[in-house]
């Protein structure tokens, strides 16, 4: 795992991404896929690989994980926004961010 490309059966093994926010977060240019049009970021060599948009200084494992597990997170706060239909935009709403 470098450069920040990584298979995202890893990231559901080990980060503990659950499958639903890996296309939440492809959607929302977290996460790339091949293909993609970013130009900060390498493309992944398979097509089933990603990559974690803007990875700079996190270049080991460990610190990829870490990565992986916050923007799962933050994944998972903005699906409790809509679920609990908290009004506005996720990134204005009080009680998801502190
Ligand atoms: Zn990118
Ligand atoms: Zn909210």
């Amino acid at each position: 795992m470098n450069d920040g490309i990584f298979d995202p059966r890893l990231a559901v093994a080990v980060a503990d991404v659950p499958a639903r926010f890996v296309k939440q977060l492809i959607d929302r240019d977290v996460w790339h896929e091949k293909g993609h049009a970013c130009p900060d970021c390498p493309q992944p060599k398979e097509a089933l690989e990603l990559v974690v948009h803007d990875y700079t200084e996190h270049n080991r494992t460990a610190a990829t994980i870490r990565k992986l597990k916050s923007d799962r997170r933050e994944a998972g706060r903005r699906a409790n926004h809509k679920k609990w239909d908290h009004p506005g935009e996720f990134e204005d709403c009080g009680k998801c961010n502190d």
